[in-house]
């Protein structure tokens, strides 16, 4: 499943081919994805000019400029809302390009190229917003950004106090903070030297500031490393970022800990596996 890190990472290669480019044409093969695009969506964005490409948690956004959802007095702002889902991918190809199975929509153009979304679980979603997409249902009660500033031991130690939650669920909690998946928690609590199971409540204030620390550099680490595979493809099917990572304790149940020797423990917890150091980790 792509993870902030891999959606980060197609950020970066797509943004530089469709910045500044205007949209000839939304081809939309299947509409059926997470949600059924509308049929009338690709006339609202036929035209307007792609300014760039964001990222908020696991979702793209596009803004656009100009074109017939923008025609109105005062002219709406108009973004481009995509969600990779679980096998999704992006990738700029030249338009002429034979589609592949499970090639669902083309944003064709004025450079020749389209981009085009792959995705064979169809957990995907495009949306086009209408307004503030900070507003949009699907981004208003999302939590702050691990990579920005703003997000500090501080931001944890405040959303923890009383909470009895396990640390580990409660991270990847998206209220919390958004885009910390399963493999870069255990990453993380690892590092902080944090044992997955405690009570977030339970966090010194010392214990947040070095996890909020260890949350950035896990991720930070993934994107560097999932940059490096870009090429024209700009996929992230091929090779994400946690798997060139090293990896600490992640899928490594009964190895020895990298740091220690002592074998890695693993258990469930809320569905998940989780994995940790039971010397490292207190
Ligand atoms: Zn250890």
């Amino acid at each position: 499943m792509p993870e902030l890190p891999e959606v980060e990472t197609t950020r970066r290669g797509v943004e530089p081919r469709v910045a500044g480019r205007r949209i000839r044409a939304l081809r939309v093969h299947e509409p059926r994805l997470r949600w059924r695009v509308p049929a009338s969506l690709p006339a609202k964005v036929e035209g307007a000019t792609v300014s760039g490409a964001l990222r908020r948690a696991k979702y793209l956004l596009f803004p656009l400029e100009g074109g017939a959802s923008e025609g109105g007095a005062g002219g709406v702002p108009a973004t481009l809302l995509v969600h990779l889902g679980m096998s999704g991918n992006l990738r700029v190809l030249p338009s002429a390009t034979p589609r592949l199975l499970h090639d669902h929509f083309d944003l064709e153009l004025d450079s020749g190229e389209t981009l085009r979304f792959n995705d064979p679980r169809r957990f995907g979603s495009l949306h086009l917003i209408e307004g503030d997409p900070a507003q949009h249902p699907l981004l208003r009660h999302l939590g702050p950004e691990p990579l920005e500033a703003g997000f500090d031991g501080g931001t944890l130690w405040r959303a923890s106090r009383k909470r009895r939650v396990a640390v580990k669920q409660f991270i990847m909690d998206a209220k919390v903070v958004v885009g910390v998946g399963n493999i870069y928690a255990s990453e993380a609590l690892f590092r902080a030297g944090i044992r997955p199971g405690r009570q977030a409540g339970g966090l010194t204030r010392a214990e947040c500031d070095r996890l909020a620390a260890a949350i950035r550099t896990v991720l930070a680490k993934a994107i560097e490393v999932g940059g490096t595979t870009l090429r024209d493809y700009v996929g992230v099917d091929g090779n994400p970022g946690y798997f060139r990572q090293k990896l600490f304790v992640y899928e490594r149940a009964g190895d020895a800990c990298r740091k220690c020797g002592t074998p890695v423990r693993q258990r469930v917890q809320g569905q998940r596996s989780t994995y940790w150091c039971p010397a490292c980790q207190k």
